[in-house]
């Protein structure tokens, strides 16, 4: 039997999958797979990307194919630099082409939508694909019983247990070999998920996974070292809605108490398994945990910095500063509890580390389109940032999105203020992007911060874009043609609203174009045509006898 996996990507509040991130679905179903005995080399893995590039040769795989799964589901649709998710018509090409039986499954389940600010609409129309209503995984492996293919309709719809995913994430760390990016890729682990607040955001759709289900920190770290020993080597502690509540302890508040001696052994075991990993991340944690245990809180922060690798980001779900929104949807916290958060975040973590960006910085997230929304909700969320931004506290990422609406959160029907002021939203991104974002940016990393270990992904006329693998990587925009896939330190020449600009660090003076040279930092257009009308340099001491350049440009240049 042949089975294939099409990664259609996801992206949900608490799991990433669009590449270089391969999110634990595509490795949890292919471990069921092999789980229910089928052989690695019977299954494949496939992303939709890779299909679009050469339909032709793909669709010969597609056909041949006995079982086929797709996941897929963007809960919190973004932008992506070199990834486009699937869409409903590739859905139906896939299904129309397969032979064998087709499933999907992921967030998709909860419907389907590419952007905000619209509803997420039903997916249940598919020809011969049977959607899955919860997990997956457990589908998959229900379906493949006693070496047989059962027929899909027969099979009942369940979550998986901790203990299914334990086997599975270890049986399934081969796959990654097959992503097209590999071994640049990052994995996804997953600690837990479910929400472990008494009351729920009212967009959130976390809650449908229903109360946390913690996994034991051996399994996380056993499926680490499964992955490692395929050569992953950049993990991101991302499936979870709050890293802080890992393993807390419910004590009959409204939020569960932080456990850190579970964040230092779980920390403690990963770089025990993966000893040369190059990168280790995290993704959420709630600022109502920080509020309510500021103490733990910034135990745990002190553990992450202490065993994580640098230029981290702790994304913070405030949604709304305006308290009347807030209050009607639930939310989780209110401004000056928000921005005790960010404060804490930034003492622990805003130092500059080893790669050039500081070591740990908070993110911020807002929805827009929230139950109580006035016109005045932009301006009270402006002034907020503002604050921080006057305030020298550092930010790493603002993400401004309007709300999807799925059905069964308490938004659902109640959305109007969305399509209500669509041009304020609008208006209010434009500000924020001109007048937080890009001064903030010229903070975190200024002129001259040299970045370590960009990998080279995308060349569009004569700019190459890269990013350092991680959490919430920065763009960053080279003026040169370079061969992609490679990785190389760069030196930041100047900003865009949610970018940067740089050139290779460091400069080979001798062999690089005009162009470059005159972007050094601080060089000048008279300098920079001097140093290329005299090349070539034996040493440095012949280039600053033959120009007079400034000491401070050597930093950023070789011969
Ligand atoms: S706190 Fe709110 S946003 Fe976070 S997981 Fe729970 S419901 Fe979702």
């Amino acid at each position: 039997m042949k089975a294939l996996i099409i990664d259609g990507y996801v992206d949900e509040p608490a799991c990433f999958g669009v590449p270089p991130y391969i999110s634990p679905y595509i490795r949890y179903i292919a471990g069921a797979m092999r789980d229910r005995g089928l052989h690695a080399q019977h299954i494949f893995y496939l992303p939709i990307d890779k299909i679009r590039s050469n339909p032709k040769q793909h669709e010969k795989i597609i056909r041949e194919a006995d079982f086929i799964v797709i996941v897929a589901g963007m809960t919190v649709p973004g932008k992506y630099l070199r990834a486009i998710p699937i869409n409903l018509q590739e859905l139906q090409n896939i299904s129309c082409i397969a032979n064998g039986k087709v499933v999907l499954g992921g967030p998709i389940r909860l419907g389907f939508s590419l952007e905000g600010g619209k509803k997420a609409s039903s997916i249940s129309q598919l020809p011969n694909v049977h959607c899955c209503r919860a997990d997956v995984e457990a589908f998959v492996y229900d379906m493949l019983k006693d070496g047989k293919l059962e027929d899909p309709i027969n099979i009942g719809d369940r979550f998986r247990s901790v203990g299914e995913i334990a086997r599975w994430g270890k049986k399934g760390a081969f796959i990654i070999r097959q992503h097209p990016d590999y071994p640049n890729i990052m994995c996804e682990i997953e600690t837990y998920r479910g929400c472990g607040r008494k009351r729920h955001c009212s967009f959130c759709t976390e809650p449908f996974y229903g109360k946390p289900d913690h996994r034991p920190i051996e399994d996380i770290v056993l499926e680490v070292q499964e992955l490692y020993k395929e050569g992953a080597r950049y993990f991101r502690i991302g499936r979870q809605p709050d890293l802080l509540s890992y393993q807390a302890i419910d004590k009959g508040g409204e939020l569960p108490v932080p456990n850190p001696s579970a964040i230092e052994s779980l920390y403690r075991g990963i770089r025990s398994v993966a000893p040369q990993l190059k990168v280790l991340h995290m993704d959420n944690i709630n600022p109502a945990t920080i509020s309510a245990f500021p103490n733990e809180s910034e135990e745990i922060l002190y553990i992450i910095k202490k065993y994580h690798t640098c230029g981290d980001v702790a994304a913070m779900g405030m949604e709304s500063a305006d308290p009347e929104v807030i209050k009607r949807n639930g939310l989780k916290v209110f401004p000056d509890e928000m921005f005790r958060a960010i404060e804490l975040v930034n003492k622990v973590g805003a130092k500059r580390g080893i790669t050039g960006m500081p070591e740990l910085l908070p993110g911020i997230n807002f929805v827009h389109g929230l139950m109580g929304e006035t016109k005045e909700t932009f301006r009270i969320n402006y002034d907020f940032l503002l604050k921080v931004l006057n305030s020298g506290l550092l930010l790493r990422r603002i993400n401004i999105r309007q709300v999807i609406a799925f059905q069964g959160t308490p938004i659902y029907g109640k959305d109007e203020a969305t399509y209500k002021h669509k041009k304020e939203f609008l208006h209010y991104k434009e500000k924020v992007r001109k007048e937080i974002d890009l001064p903030m940016l010229r903070k975190v990393v200024p002129v001259g911060t040299i970045l370590r270990n960009v990998l080279l992904e995308v060349n569009e006329g004569s700019i190459t874009f890269g990013r350092q693998m991680g959490s919430y990587p920065l763009l960053i925009g080279i003026p040169a043609n370079l061969e992609i896939g490679r990785y190389m330190d760069v030196t930041v020449i100047d900003h865009g609203f949610r970018s940067v600009t740089a050139i290779p660090y460091p400069l080979d003076v001798n062999n690089a174009q005009l162009r470059l040279l005159q972007r050094l930092p601080g060089i000048g257009k008279t300098m920079s045509n001097r140093i290329f009308r005299e090349r070539p340099y034996k040493d440095m001491n012949e280039l600053i006898d033959k120009t007079s350049i400034e000491t401070d440009i050597l930093k950023y240049i070789k011969i």
